[in-house]
């Protein structure tokens, strides 16, 4: 707890897991120990000084003389579904705590909005109504992922609901602070909030969602912070995670206002529209990884080869040897750096020892939809680190568990094999084992976005066109239950603006 001498007392809390309903990968309690998961007081403790939401909360608090009650913080990452035990444990051990305390002034949730369960597509909602339901009169605020599918029953659940507002994710300190501020304002009477929901029938791969720069995001993101104004007090605009086959999925923005709904619908209309018009602008041209290799040795310089659909921050396994098998096929002696999570082949490297030359499977093994592990003759260069801190954005501080780990090489690639699979900021991974990525002619990269920031300079990036659960080519996917029509699985698909409105009964 944080003692404060006039301050106001909220509860604090984190529950974050980004879902891909087209990957197999089921999280379980280990993957969310292997980032952060601690409860009550260890919350505070521990996540004090980090980049994360309940890290920013902290600040504020302290800024403002508040008093925080822990009740648990935990991320798992991004996978396909959390296991159902796994799941109810966290809720409970969340739900279990609110029900147990004192009167507080506020609640404040830090949430994904894409926690999809083996039993649940909507584990936000859930917990939301839980905690309504304990606690119908103390105002409620959620933070969420720029990623987060914003259901009703989210909606309906809260009294505000900010985002993340960069892509890279690298304001999660702030929205916190954000968050516990409007919180505080809110239950101070100093803002009465009318939250405002625009949805769109449109989703976009992530590539061109950079919030910085002059993409077509950072003109979104632009557009937004000019209309925060006046009552205007809070634009969240969610790009969505676009790999969750989920009924209403689609861009949202989450307007909030102090006490005026038109604002709020005036606002929310006219970043819904600036979205719609920059729809085209959002696609992307991929390309066979042969051709991308063959490319690159033309350019010369360090080439990005971005393997987006094998991305374990969206929810892949990260363990897909597409890449490699086309750089051992088309430039093999071309130096090279690539990443792949498979324990089997982590503990075959380690007890054969640096030195040895092995002949083993590689890849394919979390999620065996895309073919067989990549038969190769490797060499082990020497035993990685089993962790690693993320030098910034929303992992900023904490220690990614990335378990027995080695270095192998083929030719003159560079593999880095792991036992868990990391989401990728930028380059930690690599620089613990001892790779250095920008001497290499090839570095393959697991993300849609983080590395255009983290290999900022490098002589060209391109993305592969490789199988996975997140690819950007969204029409490739089966999808079943969004509605339809949506953009691009449907490229007509007409215009239009679904609004929903979130508001107390406000006695002035
Ligand atoms: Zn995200």
């Amino acid at each position: 707890m944080i003692d404060g001498e006039d301050g106001m007392r909220f509860a604090v809390g984190a529950l974050l897991f980004e879902g891909n309903t087209f990957s197999p990968v089921i999280a379980t309690r280990a993957d969310f120990a292997s980032k952060y998961l601690f409860a009550d007081a260890q919350v505070l403790d521990r996540l004090r000084g980090t980049g994360t939401e309940i890290g920013g909360a902290i600040d504020e608090a302290e800024v403002a003389g508040d008093v925080l009650l822990p009740l648990i913080a935990t991320h798992g990452g991004a996978g396909g579904r959390v296991e159902a035990r796994t799941s109810a444990e966290f809720v409970d051990a969340l739900v279990t705590r609110i029900a147990a305390l004192p009167p507080v002034d506020g609640i404040y949730l830090a949430l994904h909005g894409a926690f999809v369960s083996e039993d649940s597509l909507d584990v936000d909602g859930e917990i939301l109504a839980r905690v309504r339901a304990l606690r119908p009169d103390t105002p409620i605020a959620v933070s969420c992922d720029l990623h987060a599918h914003v259901t009703d029953r989210m909606l309906d659940n809260c009294d505000i609901l900010t985002g993340y507002r960069h892509y890279p994710h690298d304001d999660t300190h702030e929205t916190g602070r954000r968050a516990l501020a409007m919180l505080r304002d809110m239950a101070g009477g100093r803002l009465k909030p009318v939250m405002l929901r625009c949805r769109l029938p449109l989703i976009v791969p992530a590539q061109k969602q950079r919030t910085r720069g002059d993409g077509p995001m950072a003109e979104i993101r632009a557009l937004a912070q000019s209309l925060i104004t006046g009552p205007v007090r809070d634009i969240a605009h969610f790009c969505v995670q676009p790999w969750i086959d989920a009924p209403g999925l689609g861009f949202t923005t989450v307007v909030t206002a102090h006490a005026d709904e038109a604002a709020a619908a005036d606002a929310a209309r006219r970043v819904a529209e600036a979205m719609w018009e920059r729809r085209h602008r959002f696609l992307v041209e991929t390309l066979p990884p042969a051709r991308a290799i063959a490319a690159g040795l033309e350019t010369g310089g360090l080439v990005i080869l971005a393997d987006a659909a094998d991305c374990v921050g969206g929810g892949a396994s990260g363990d897909s040897a597409a890449a490699l098998a086309a750089l051992l096929a088309h430039a093999p002696e071309s130096p090279a750096a690539i990443h792949i999570a498979d324990a089997t082949a982590a503990t075959a490297a380690l007890s054969a020892g640096p030195g040895a030359q092995i002949r083993l499977g590689l890849g394919n093994r979390r999620d065996p939809s895309y073919g067989p592990p990549l038969e190769v003759e490797a060499r082990v260069l020497r035993a990685a680190p089993d962790s690693f801190v993320y030098a910034g954005g929303l992992m900023r501080g904490v220690r990614a568990q990335t378990g027995p780990s080695a270095v192998l090489t083929v030719g003159a690639v560079e593999i880095l094999v792991t036992s868990n699979a990391c989401y990728e900021y930028a380059d930690e991974a690599f620089v613990a084992a001892g790779i250095d990525p920008r001497s290499k002619a090839f570095v393959v990269v697991k993300n849609p976005m983080n590395y255009q920031q983290a290999y900022a300079g490098a002589a060209a990036m391109t993305i592969l066109d490789t199988p996975g659960p997140t690819t950007p080519n969204l029409a490739a996917l089966p999808f079943r239950a969004v509605g339809r029509p949506l953009f691009p699985l449907d490229p007509n698909t007409p215009r239009s603006l679904a609004f929903r409105t979130r508001t107390r009964a406000w006695t002035t």
